[in-house]
């Protein structure tokens, strides 16, 4: 069966790997489906994921269809779509004590720390495994994966109704975010650089843009709530500058939200944390998400495909992964069918 492997950094290309057996009697056997490209791929294939081993087969945004599942599984069927959570963890050290497994020391994600889901079949524990609407298209489950991402942030901020919320960058997972905050109730504010992005976030529900090439984004973020600042703002970007940003355009009592992982340190006074008493977290991976996204999704009302800009063949791999490359602004989320 085929498999999308990046053998070493720099080198990604479809190739040929066995078919998986089911590994025991809690495992699913699904036909793959669909793979959202994601950046943290794009970090794997230049080599710069500290995570990643090679050689790798990639993918954790990822769909398919059951074909076989082992003796104790009652969870899902063969015949159910599914979407994977692709993330394991060792049930035992303190963050997994806390019910905060995916900040485990032992973490491990598919297609990062071991093989994930780009390939034709894969076998998988089923408590990974979650079953979906049928109505939902493949491309459309694979986005479920990205969207806990949103969600876990939206989480981690306390995002509630009519806070409003200020989104530095309207990439893809910007853009859950922002999709997340809405379903929440909040008002959302959200910047980017490109103006076609912009119109897209405006198109989702977006209360406010903000370019930050048109004058001070402090300034902008004020303006948009009357002095106050934003009660939450939650960095998808992730500069060191974009972290100073995000403290300065705070309400008092606000809640920061990070998911960058620069290690580059930015210059915050501490004042201004003290003063208004702000709430910094880090949000990574999720948490309990899934069940969550995919009620959501199942309401077939919280439609977010137009996410998808471009879908490829599995055969066409390199060719999604050269526009990923330097995509152009009209990309957004770049599919791969299995
Ligand atoms: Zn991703
Ligand atoms: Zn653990």
């Amino acid at each position: 069966m085929k498999a999308i492997q990046v053998s070493e950094p720099g080198n990604i290309s479809v190739v040929e790997v066995e078919e998986p057996e089911l590994a025991g009697s809690n495992e699913v056997k699904i036909r793959m489906r669909a793979m959202g490209i994601c950046g943290s791929d794009m970090h794997i294939l230049h080599g710069e994921n500290p995570f990643a081993s090679y050689p790798r087969i990639i993918g954790h945004e990822v769909a398919g269809e059951v074909m076989e599942v082992g003796d104790s599984v009652s969870r899902v069927g063969v015949g159910d779509k599914v979407v994977v959570e692709p993330m394991t963890s060792c049930g035992t050290c303190y963050a997994c004590r806390q019910g905060r497994p995916n900040v485990c020391v032992n973490v491990e994600v598919y297609g990062v720390h071991r093989e994930g889901g780009g390939r034709e079949i894969m076998s998988i524990p089923d408590h990974l495994v979650h079953k979906v609407d049928d109505r939902l298209d493949w491309s459309e489950i694979a986005l479920i994966e990205p969207f806990t991402i949103g969600a876990q942030s939206v989480y981690r901020g306390d995002v509630k109704e009519d806070d409003m919320v200020f989104i530095i960058g309207a990439g893809p997972i910007g853009l859950c975010c922002l999709k997340v905050a809405k379903e929440a109730g909040a008002k959302v504010a959200i910047s980017d650089f490109n103006e076609e992005r912009l119109a897209f976030a405006e198109k989702w529900g977006a209360d406010f843009t903000v370019n930050p090439g048109e004058g001070s984004v402090v300034n902008q973020v004020l303006d948009w709530t009357e002095g106050m600042g934003a009660n939450v703002v939650i960095d998808a970007v992730g500069l060191p500058q974009t972290v100073e940003q995000a403290i300065e355009v705070t309400s008092v009592a606000a809640r920061v939200v990070l998911l960058g992982f620069h290690s580059s340190p930015s210059q915050i006074p501490q004042v201004d944390i003290t003063k208004k008493e702000l709430t910094i977290c880090g949000s990574r991976l999720q948490t309990d998400r899934f069940p969550k996204v995919v009620e959501l999704f199942n309401t077939l009302k919280f439609d977010v495909k137009d996410l998808v800009s471009h879908e490829f063949s599995i055969n066409d791999t390199e060719k999604a992964f050269k526009l990923m490359e330097s995509p152009p602004s009209s990309v957004r989320k770049v599919i791969i069918k299995l």
